[in-house]
């Protein structure tokens, strides 16, 4: 059984044909069972991609973010340390998964009071907003349009962008040690940035 982040629909079922079916075609000659859990890998207090995020960076979550139709997938919490701490950690973070992090402008001597998670694509026209009505000053993503970084210094706000596919690795890994430990079965992560 493989265990993915990404399903293969959004929006709505779809035929399973042409690339479509080249993707799923080795696992069901092989009779191999996909597991994928998007959504609710996200917002999992304690196996989620935010939650394990913010541990990973050292900040504890108290409170929700970024509301997603009517739930929230995204922690926020409260800190006291210079913004570049928290970028030096995410940097880290991204590298460890072989990617790197990029910010938006950075003022120096700049520190955080109120920050806010979303892993994935988490800068958006509606997280800045939840941001800024929330007085988050430090917003972590994965990724973002550029538009997001050039709107950020307006509202204050500074963007620390840590790559889509690294902070989406802690999920599916927490929940494969959880099955395995559960279920007493082996597993093994498969670190593939790019999907080949
Ligand atoms: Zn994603």
């Amino acid at each position: 059984m493989l265990i993915v982040h990404h399903g293969l629909f959004w929006g709505g079922a779809q035929r399973l044909v042409g690339h479509r079916y080249e993707r799923l075609r080795l696992l069901l000659e092989r009779d191999v069972a996909v597991y994928a859990s998007h959504l609710p890998l996200d917002r999992h207090p304690t196996l989620g991609n935010n939650a394990l995020l913010a541990r990973a960076l050292g900040l504890e979550p108290t409170g929700e973010f970024a509301r997603y139709e009517s739930i929230a997938i995204g922690v926020r919490g409260e800190d006291t340390r210079p913004t570049a701490q928290i970028v030096d950690a995410a940097r880290t973070f991204a590298r460890q998964h072989g990617g790197d992090v990029h910010t938006s402008a950075l003022p120096r001597g700049r520190v955080t009071r109120r920050w806010g998670i979303c892993s994935g694509a988490g800068a958006s026209a509606e997280t800045l907003s939840e941001a800024t009505a929330l007085g988050i000053d430090t917003l972590i993503v994965g990724e973002g349009p550029h538009w997001t970084a050039v709107e950020a210094p307006e509202l204050e706000l500074v963007i620390i962008y840590a790559g889509h596919y690294a902070t989406e690795t802690l999920g599916v890994r927490a929940l494969g040690e959880h099955v395995s430990q559960t279920f007493d079965i082996p597993w093994t992560f498969v670190d593939d940035p790019t999907g080949t």
